[in-house]
């Protein structure tokens, strides 16, 4: 059975790129009828903390990326790393070395100045550990390959080689017998049965340091997938302005989050043209071999039509609950949420046709959808009041008389029917009347259809907006 895991550093927010890599993840899982584990890697004190713990959590939640069992503290391990670490010295396949700080900057120095990157030179590899000078403290190296190569078997890049004279004998255990960051994945990869590793191809170059560590270990090395990072939508690297966010920003943006999934899997994997997917149809669909091989753009534009979309197919009870889980974290969304009670429930329920035609975001939504909260009496937008005109307001007035005569059944359509008629009796154009009424309804220029505005308000609502303007 497949065995994924997400092994986020809990350094800061659940990031977007971190999320696809996670999404990815979860959904071969799923493909497949495997497992994703979680992994917090957290044995760097310094910088990781509970709140970006909790962030993470958090944001994998919202999501929908449920993952399997506990998450797993990396550094909760760190013993379990020393005693492979110690494995690996008694098998041969590392060392201790003693190299000062003074050696290895010599080394380093060395290398600046014959232009290569850095490498340890193996000085303590063969030699005796009697030979140590007193009251070192050694850090413990891997013994890696000097000849030939080390492949990664990539399910996305392919064969790729790395000659293993430019891979070093790299550290596993620090003198504090703590992991490195490269020793501590592999021990926890394997333990936790993980079968396919999916992540960001900012980690290939480790994959390789990690095969070997594997190989020393004669462990099997997992399917590795590197998936290319995610860049802006101008192909530069993604920063803040191109949408490297928390995933908790796309909350409070008022994104839906099948919507981010879907435009989230799309960056990087493609299934023929499809573009607007639902979650089911995504697992159905998930390929590792589908993934891109090349960077992927992030481009606010598609994903916002793509929300607009996944709001329109949702159904009308189903999108009301995602608003009212959003609407804490929107600007302005709490003193909504203050203000909802059953009525102003069911107002939203009824008005949310309407209202999903014409917003591309949950905010947008809950913003169109802002006379529902209106206190009598309306203040008006500078536009609005302009849409209403002056005192006496005789259209206004004529209006609401025209209303006033529906005797049956207050809806969309019998005050349609009432409109349409005063229209016709006074030679008016549509237009002359509904945006004045508009305005003095909802207190701006633009809404939903004002029918549906006069049908969601109610008879009383209503007629009460436009006496209090006359
Ligand atoms: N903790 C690493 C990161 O956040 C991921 C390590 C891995 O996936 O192997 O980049």
């Amino acid at each position: 059975p497949v065995v994924t895991r997400f092994a986020p550093s809990p350094t800061g927010y659940l990031h977007i790129g971190g999320a696809r890599t996670a999404l990815f993840n979860w959904l071969f899982s799923r493909h497949t009828g495997g497992k994703m584990l979680l992994r917090i890697e957290d044995t760097d004190r310094e910088r990781s903390t509970e709140a970006a713990t909790a962030a993470i959590l958090d944001g994998l939640s919202w999501l929908g990326l449920a993952w399997d069992g506990e998450p797993v503290s990396q550094f909760a391990r760190a013993e379990r790393h020393r005693e492979i670490g110690e494995e690996l010295v008694r098998r041969g396949k590392a060392y201790r070395c003693y190299a000062s700080q003074a050696e290895l900057e010599e080394m380093r120095e060395k290398a600046r100045a014959e232009g290569r990157p850095p490498r340890y030179d193996g000085r303590w590899r063969d030699r005796d550990s009697a030979e140590a000078p007193a009251g070192v403290r050694p850090v413990i190296r891997i013994k890696a390959p000097q000849e030939g190569e080390t492949v990664v078997h990539d399910k996305v890049q392919g064969d790729v080689r790395f000659p293993n004279k430019d891979l070093d004998d790299f550290i596993i255990l620090r003198s504090d017998g703590n992991p490195t960051y490269m020793h501590a994945v592999v021990v926890d990869d394997h333990d936790m049965g993980v079968t396919h590793i999916i992540r960001g191809d900012d980690h290939l170059t480790n994959a390789a340091r990690q095969t070997i560590i594997y190989q020393a270990m004669d462990w099997d090395v997992p399917v590795m997938a590197h998936i290319p990072l995610i860049h802006g939508a101008d192909g530069a690297k993604l920063s803040k302005r191109h949408g490297a966010l928390g995933v908790e920003a796309y909350r409070a943006m008022g994104y839906l989050p099948e919507a981010l999934r879907n435009y989230l899997a799309r960056l990087g994997w493609s299934h023929g043209d499809d573009e607007v997917m639902s979650t089911e149809e995504m697992i159905g669909w998930f390929e590792i071999e589908d993934v891109n091989k090349g960077a992927a753009r992030f481009d606010f534009q598609k994903l916002e039509a793509l929300n607009g979309m996944h709001m329109r197919r949702t159904p009308d009870a189903e999108l009301l609950d995602n608003l009212l889980a959003t609407l804490p974290y929107i600007e302005g969304g709490k003193a909504m949420a203050d203000k909802l009670d059953d009525r102003r429930k069911a107002m939203l329920l009824q008005a949310m046709p309407g209202l999903k035609e014409r917003a591309k975001t949950l905010v947008e939504l809950a913003d169109s959808a802002g006379y529902l909260f209106s206190e009598r009496p309306l203040t008006l937008d500078e536009k609005a009041e302009k849409l209403v005109g002056e005192p006496p307001r005789e259209i206004l007035a004529g209006a609401k008389a025209a209303l006033e005569n529906i005797t049956g059944e207050w809806n969309a359509e019998t005050t349609e029917a009432a409109i349409r008629a005063y229209v016709a009796e006074t030679g008016l154009k549509l237009g002359a009347v509904a945006q004045p009424l508009r305005a003095a309804l909802t207190g701006r220029s633009t809404s939903p259809g004002v029918f549906d505005v006069l049908a969601v308000l109610g008879r009383e609502e209503s007629l009460g907006r436009l006496g209090d303007l006359l």
